[in-house]
């Protein structure tokens, strides 16, 4: 190997291990599951749509137009692992994620203006390209609650991609906050640049546990036949 070769393949074995050490920093930071990445994800079991726009979503060109992705269905249906496995699909792109469930993401804001570092912690929010906020509409939000996520909301329009979860379609976002003010507005810089990702599937939890079920009585049952031969 002549001495330039030799320098090459050093300069790339660096880049490589500088590269791997990057991705693996931000999975961390990013507080994503690991485990709902998307070779565990059956893209089968989501409507054709879904899994069309998800071959495109995990390219991350939609972080760049600080586009929304806004996955709604029942519990269950996927929407978590979704957006968590295109979360770490944009890491393995370059990007940095942040995941957070809705309710402790409220408590952390709330936390940060109650000691007048708000607009710290938004500004080191805004250095994620995405933020996936998990399960809104599972608890209810008093005023001051949807205050600063509003306040969040509004600071990332167009800034920075939000992706969220939810069980609630929008129109039922009243029974969750009770200011239908704050709530249109939110709901208006949400939608304004998104992708909806509808699942409206049947839960996977139910799905597998029927499977379980319905293997556990067939199992002694064809035991039985076969003693009664
Ligand atoms: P939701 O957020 O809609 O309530 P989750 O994403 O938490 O649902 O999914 C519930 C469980 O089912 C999780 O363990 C998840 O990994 C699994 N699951 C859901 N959809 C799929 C899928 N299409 N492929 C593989 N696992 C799935
Ligand atoms: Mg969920």
């Amino acid at each position: 190997m002549s001495y330039e070769q030799y320098l090459l393949e050093l300069a790339e074995l660096e880049c490589t291990s500088r590269y791997n050490n990057r991705i693996e920093r931000n999975l961390r930071d990013s507080r994503l599951p690991r485990d709902k990445n998307i070779d565990t994800f059956d893209l089968k079991r989501v409507p054709a749509k879904v899994a069309h726009q998800v071959r495109s979503l995990r390219e991350g060109a939609f972080v760049d137009h600080w586009e929304n992705i806004l996955a709604f269905g029942n519990p269950g249906s996927g929407k978590t692992h979704l957006l968590c496995a295109i979360g770490q699909e944009l890491i393995r792109k370059g990007r940095r994620v942040y995941f957070t469930a809705c309710s402790l993401l409220v408590q952390d804001l709330l936390r940060a203006k109650q000691d007048l570092q708000l607009s710290r912690f938004l500004k080191k929010l805004s250095r994620y390209d995405a933020l996936i906020i998990d399960d809104i509409g599972y608890v209810q939000h008093d005023r001051y609650e949807m205050e600063v996520l509003f306040t969040l909301l509004a600071e990332r329009y167009e800034r920075g991609s939000v992706m969220i979860t939810s069980n609630l379609p929008f129109s039922k976002w009243d029974q969750i906050v009770k200011d239908p003010m704050v709530t249109a507005a939110a709901i208006d810089r949400l939608v304004h640049h998104s992708v909806i990702e509808e699942l409206d599937i049947e839960s996977y939890r139910m799905q597998a546990a029927k499977k379980n079920k319905d293997k556990k009585r067939d199992g002694p049952a064809s035991v039985s036949c076969e003693a009664d031969v």
